[in-house]
């Protein structure tokens, strides 16, 4: 049996800096503080400044930063928030869990991202006050186009709340993802690109009075010790995990390069391959969370992998609009739907080199990708 391909790694963020990692946990023993402390304080300035904002709140997880980020922004019952639906769960339940109801908007073939025309289209043609908020989802590593979102929004008066769970350290328009909407959520969920060993979130952004009222939301509310001024949770990034974000930080841009080499030899093995492969859109910086091909051939091929030892993901296999939970009966996203139906992540991973990715190229060539004009099902 070949040795195993995995589609994620978060072991390989350890081992890559394992004495530096093992020795800001050893801090945090010996600090004998554990939940905000300086070793968060430090960690959301220097995030802060890595991003281009003016402040970072820790919080437990990226769902609870989507969260507290609509709660701060006066996001709540009765509100619609615009955002897509090949996403993780986690983007409609933070929606959810403030009390507002989710607006699907479709998007763009080409990149996956959510496609700004639909959402004119849908602002213009529903004209509905209560649509209050856009989240444009940062999907695989790459940017939704940001400077089209924004003129949108400012013309229609939403409040943009970008989530980059999936997008640490990328740019579109020389500025990086989560320093265009007026909040930004990030996770640090091990797999992440800057991942943490243990859950782990923040919300970004430059707008002081916002800012203020998240570090209220994440601590019961309190301004003052046990006096609560807001309807606040218990919602912290911890002293360990803050200090290990701290070493990752500084790595981040150098791991980043590692997964675009990878990228850039997928895109060259597979260049003649049936595959449609992921573009990078101009003036834009992809960060590679994912690298996803689309196929007809999807679930043969995955299958056929995963015989020879290379286990890849979907992401996602099922659209939000389509799950139990938040079923929208009368709603068709026709691109949308077309993805989900079609796309597979090959494993690009810190863990991995070139040599990797050539055997799970070679795997896919030889298992019937080879040619553009090659028959769907022989
Ligand atoms: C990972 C992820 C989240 C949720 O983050 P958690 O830390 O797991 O709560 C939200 N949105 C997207 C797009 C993600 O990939």
């Amino acid at each position: 049996m070949k040795p195993k391909i995995l589609p994620a790694d978060p072991k390989a963020g350890y081992l890559a800096a394992a004495a530096e990692i093992d020795a800001a946990i050893q801090r945090v023993m010996q600090s004998g503080i554990y939940i905000l402390g300086e070793e968060t304080a430090a960690f959301e300035k220097e995030f802060a400044a890595y991003l281009g904002v003016s402040g970072c709140v820790g919080v437990a997880n990226g769902t609870d930063a989507l969260e507290l980020a609509l709660r701060a922004a006066g996001i709540g019952p009765g509100d619609k928030v615009l955002t897509v639906a090949n996403t993780v769960t986690a983007t409609t339940a933070a929606i959810a869990a403030a009390g507002a109801s989710p607006l699907f908007v479709d998007i763009d073939p080409a990149t996956m991202l959510i496609n700004p025309k639909a959402v004119e289209e849908m602002l213009t043609r529903l004209r509905d006050p209560r649509i209050k908020a856009l989240m444009p989802v940062h999907l695989y590593g790459q940017a939704a186009d940001m400077p089209r979102l924004m003129e949108l929004a400012q013309a229609h008066h939403l409040v943009v709340i970008e989530d980059c769970a999936q997008a640490h350290g990328a740019t579109v328009g020389g500025r990086k993802a989560g320093a265009w909407g007026q909040l930004a959520a990030f996770s640090f969920y091990p797999t992440k690109n800057l991942g943490a060993f243990g859950d782990g979130g923040a919300v970004v952004g430059s707008d002081s009075a916002l800012l203020e009222k998240l570090r209220l939301l994440r601590q019961y509310g309190w301004r003052r010790r046990y006096v609560s001024d807001l309807h606040g949770r218990n919602s912290r990034l911890d002293e360990i995990q803050s200090a290990i974000l701290r070493v990752r930080l500084g790595r981040l841009d150098l791991e980043n390069a590692h997964r675009a080499t990878l990228a850039a030899r997928y895109l060259e093995r597979l260049r003649d391959s049936s595959f449609q492969l992921p573009v990078t859109t101009p003036g834009s910086t992809h960060v590679w969370h994912q690298f996803t091909v689309r196929t007809s051939r999807r679930d043969e091929l995955k299958s056929r992998l995963e015989q020879q030892g290379v286990l890849c993901g979907i992401l996602y296999p099922v659209p939000i609009h389509r799950q139990p939970a938040f079923h929208v009966a009368e709603l068709t996203l026709t691109e949308t739907e077309r993805a989900c139906a079609e796309v597979l992540c090959l494993p690009l991973h810190l863990g991995l080199q070139l040599a990797d990715v050539d055997t799970v190229c070679d795997l896919l060539l030889a298992a019937g990708a080879a040619t553009k004009t090659a028959s769907p099902h022989p």
